[in-house]
């Protein structure tokens, strides 16, 4: 019997897991952290995986996730578009959503490693060794969702790690009135700060900065007073919410650069294959999307219809035309965020002329699936 081993147990490890145990393969994920726990992510989820979370019965009915088709849209200094969602989203805390997944998967029989970090990924003779703190494993499969970026790119020699990237991402929960059927995208100078509602009435305030601003003033209190309040929708939410964390969540180094769906054998799903700006809305569509194809053709590996070769080219494939473009699309309008004028042109533009906005949306976003 094949042994499958998933490296990062977020979304699309968790995902792949449940799919794969659910075919009675056996299936073991490392997981560097312990669950539940906080992780830097604007919390909407776009509905488009809706129909196949349903299909698993993986939808999170029991946390009430508030459903959301309107997009607030202010830019640098404060103009505001209002839009209708046609596809639209939901919002769920990743602490309650991985830890419901986690418990789900184990319920079927993964095997989990959880506080372990894999140190190092070898191919040898059809066979793969996973070096982790702990231990090593041997697998036949394994599947690299180990997020945006990590040691093991280094180790895997990818060419991406080799570039800085000059963003950071930062995460609160909050109490705020904030309207349950929106998510807004408020403007700053070199950012954006994404709010939308999640579980239990909470709100989810999370921003991508260049990280020039915060060298700049030093901190991120001051940094938030001096440019984010620049924008008078930022401000009201920052002077006017209950913050929950006695810090928030910080992340560095946030890429969007380009990276392989293959790896030195290795299949890579969600952000370890690529990364889609967070103003998208979408990385957590694409990571349980990637996963789904990625088990799809594990699956028809472990059972011996196609051989590794196979694997690897209908999963390149597959993922490229799945996902290669939105990611592309979204570069390009990140590009339009963040200084005065161009995201006053974005609000403008989705404000008066529905069809760009539609068009804007839509190509960040795949069909419901
Ligand atoms: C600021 C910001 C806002 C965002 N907002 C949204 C949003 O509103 N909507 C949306 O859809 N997407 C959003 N995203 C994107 C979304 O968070 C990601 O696309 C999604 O989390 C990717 O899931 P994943 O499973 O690929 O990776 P992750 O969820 O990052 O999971 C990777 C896991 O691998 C583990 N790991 C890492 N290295 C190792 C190792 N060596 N050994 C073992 N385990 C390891 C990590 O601990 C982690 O648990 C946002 C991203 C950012 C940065």
């Amino acid at each position: 019997m094949k042994k499958v081993i998933i490296v990062g147990g977020g979304l699309s490890g968790l995902i792949a897991a449940f799919c794969l145990a659910k075919k009675g393969i056996a299936v073991s994920v490392i997981e560097k952290k312990q669950y539940p726990f906080h992780r830097v992510c604007g919390e909407y989820i776009s509905n488009e995986v809706i129909p196949f979370l349903k299909s698993l019965d993986l939808f999170p009915t029991v946390f009430d996730p508030p459903s959301i088709n309107q997009l607030q849209l202010t830019s640098v200094n404060g103009r505001e578009a209002i839009l209708d969602l046609d596809l639209g989203g939901f919002g769920i805390s990743r602490y309650s959503f991985d830890h419901f997944l986690y418990e789900r998967c184990k319920a079927i029989g993964v095997v989990f490693y959880i506080n372990t970090e894999v140190e190092s990924i070898l191919y040898n003779q059809d066979e793969f060794e996973i070096k982790t703190t702990a231990q090593i494993h041997k697998a036949d499969v394994v599947l690299g969702s180990y997020g945006k970026r990590a040691k093991l790119d280094v180790q895997l020699e990818r060419e991406f790690i080799q570039k800085r990237s000059p963003y950071m991402g930062v995460k609160y929960h909050i109490r705020t009135a904030h309207p349950s059927n929106r998510v807004a995208l408020h403007n700053f100078k070199d950012g954006y700060c994404g709010i939308s509602n999640v579980e239990e009435g909470k709100s989810t305030l999370c921003y991508l900065t260049h990280r020039s601003n915060v060298k700049q003033f030093g901190n991120l209190k001051e940094m938030e007073e001096k440019v984010l309040f620049q924008n008078p929708f930022l401000k009201k939410i920052f002077t006017q919410s209950e913050f929950l964390f006695e810090r928030p969540e910080v992340i560095n180094e946030i890429s969007f650069a380009t990276k392989s769906p293959v790896e030195n054998h290795v299949l890579m799903s969600g952000d370890a294959a690529g990364m889609i700006t967070p103003l998208c809305g979408n990385g957590m569509a694409m990571a349980i999307h990637s996963a789904k194809v990625a088990s799809e053709e594990i699956e028809k590996y472990c059972n011996g219809s196609i051989s590794r070769e196979e694997l690897e080219q209908n999963y390149t494939r597959n993922w490229n035309a799945l996902f290669a473009n939105r990611l592309w699309i979204g570069r390009q309008i990140q590009q339009l965020f963040g200084s005065v004028w161009t995201s006053n042109l974005a609000v403008t533009l989705a404000r008066y002329v529905k069809p760009v906005a539609d068009f804007l949306v839509s190509s960040t976003h795949g069909k419901p699936f």
